[in-house]
């Protein structure tokens, strides 16, 4: 799919193209689509500027209830303008059109629309007195945005991981400088645009352009005059900003990457659970950080579910490549290497079209099994479509496997037996369980996860939490 949307920046109200460019590549062809002109460190720092100049200008004043006007025009925007914004992120990920459509795109607008409201209700500047102590005194709390926020945003769900951060920093008062991916910028411009048109006041939402080392993403993180970070992308990279954050004490929140498992039961309902895996396995190509890579099955419906799962797999239809070809080829080094060493049931390697798609970045839909558990397939974060499966005996043992390794975002459990359910899913080292279901989200749950997975939480209540400050007023009466 083609977009002809132009990358610029959005500096204090103005778009820019200034920058050395660089190209932007189509995955599904593998061919140059147009270009990122990338920030320079004085861009980047009058991006700052504008926005400690916004807080202190109009949007300062602002009651929650107008931020939350102008919210819902930007969801509005995102809506009317809702094919331009399909196209745009279909041409930079190439994902199939009916996920941009059917959640990317739909659910960037619901984050501007949650947030609109939720702060006139929890979190009003005033938001709750507490009555006098009793030594003559009253308390009440103060909620305050925490300033210039940077939001820094990977390329898996470009538009919807963007507006999941902005639209909660807004909503709490606070002014924005964005740097979404070098490689997904298009929806990024396009939400400038429509928030433009929507009334928010220049340098309140700033968007600058460009890579992450050496490049727009550090200096913004080291900028002095950023308040706190709020991040979505890789656990290595979270070290590196929390790093530059904490040169000056900055806030951070952090969502990380995963290596999320799924436990089947022999209790479970198979169909459900080889449908729910298919889905949770390979949506996105594995894309998602919720994506499970290690699925442990009991013993005695093993063989049963290894089977249909690849059969599944091997019939995928519709799906979308990797990234790029740097992504693609660390995927592609994976399996290599799973071949080497195990089994490979399902796919296993690229893909061949016969057509100009032979150019893109694809991988098949692999199922891959017998893998020692410190292999680096079963280990390691492969953010590709790819899934290991081994056999447990016990539910002990079922929870140790899936609870061993470095992170802890989401882990899925599928099974009939409603007390396992109940016993099984709190005991799970991570942020996210899911119970015969994948990926069901209620945008008030607390989001994130543990371990090298993420540090603190979003959603809800907890996304404004973050983005503002309580402070304690104390009068002596
Ligand atoms: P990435 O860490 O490479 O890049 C993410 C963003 O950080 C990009 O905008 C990049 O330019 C920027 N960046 C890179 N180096 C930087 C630096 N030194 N300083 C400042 N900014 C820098 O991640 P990615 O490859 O874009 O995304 C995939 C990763 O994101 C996977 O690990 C995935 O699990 C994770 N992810 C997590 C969640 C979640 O909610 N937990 C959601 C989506 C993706």
């Amino acid at each position: 799919m083609s977009s002809s949307v132009l990358v610029r920046h959005y500096v204090g109200g103005v778009f820019d193209a200034s920058g050395d460019p660089f190209p932007l590549v189509d995955p599904v062809r593998g061919r140059p689509t147009g270009e990122v002109p990338a920030a320079s460190a004085e861009l980047v720092d009058r991006a700052v500027r504008a926005a400690r100049e916004a807080l202190a200008g109009p949007w300062g004043s602002w009651a929650p209830a107008d931020r939350a006007r102008v919210l819902h025009r930007i969801a509005d925007g995102i809506e009317e303008r809702f094919e331009e914004f399909v196209a745009a992120e279909c041409a930079d990920t190439g994902k199939p059109h009916e996920l941009a459509a059917g959640v990317d795109i739909p659910r960037a607008a619901a984050n501007f629309r949650a947030y609109a409201d939720r702060p006139a209700g929890r979190s009003e500047q005033s938001w709750h007195t507490e009555t006098p102590d009793g030594r003559g005194a009253l308390n009440y709390t103060v909620r305050k945005p925490l300033g210039v926020v940077a939001v820094i945003s990977p390329w898996n769900l470009p538009l919807l991981l963007l507006t999941w951060k902005v639209a909660p920093a807004l909503a709490m008062g606070n002014t924005v400088v964005a740097k979404p991916s070098e490689l997904t910028p298009r929806t990024a411009c396009l939400l400038a645009e429509v928030a433009a048109a929507a009334g928010l006041p220049p340098g309140v939402l700033n968007l600058v352009h460009g890579k992450g080392a050496d490049a727009a993403g550090q200096w913004l993180t080291e900028h002095p005059g950023v308040d706190a970070v709020a991040f979505t992308g890789e656990s290595a990279t979270g070290t590196t900003i929390m790093r530059a954050a904490a040169a000056r004490l900055a806030p951070v929140s952090f969502e990380l990457g995963g290596k999320n498992a799924g436990l089947v039961f022999a209790d479970a309902d198979l169909e459900q659970a080889v449908a729910g895996t298919l889905r949770s396995a390979f949506t996105h190509s594995g894309q998602v950080c919720l994506c499970t890579e290690r699925l442990y099955v009991e013993r005695p419906v093993f063989d049963e579910f290894a089977a249909r799962l690849a059969e599944g797999a091997r019939k995928l239809e519709g799906y979308g490549p990797m990234i790029s070809a740097a992504h693609r080829d660390k995927v592609l080094g994976h399996l290599a290497r799973a071949a080497a060493d195990g089994e490979v049931l399902a796919g296993g390697g690229a893909p061949h079209f016969g057509d100009d798609r032979d150019g893109g970045f694809w991988v098949e839909p692999t199922v891959l099994a017998g893998l020692p558990e410190d292999h680096p397939a079963v280990r390691e974060e492969i953010f590709g479509p790819v899934v290991h499966l081994a056999p447990f005996d016990t539910e002990a043992e079922a929870l140790t496997l899936a609870n061993a390794g470095p992170y802890g975002l989401a882990a899925t459990v599928w099974t009939g037996d409603l007390a396992r359910a109940h016993r099984v899913a709190p005991a799970l080292d991570v942020g996210i369980a899911w119970v015969n279901t994948w990926n069901l989200r209620d945008l008030r749950t607390p989001f994130g996860g543990v371990k090298a997975s993420g540090i603190g939480r979003e959603g809800g209540d907890h996304s404004l939490d973050f983005f503002s400050e309580p402070m304690n007023v104390c009068v002596k009466l």
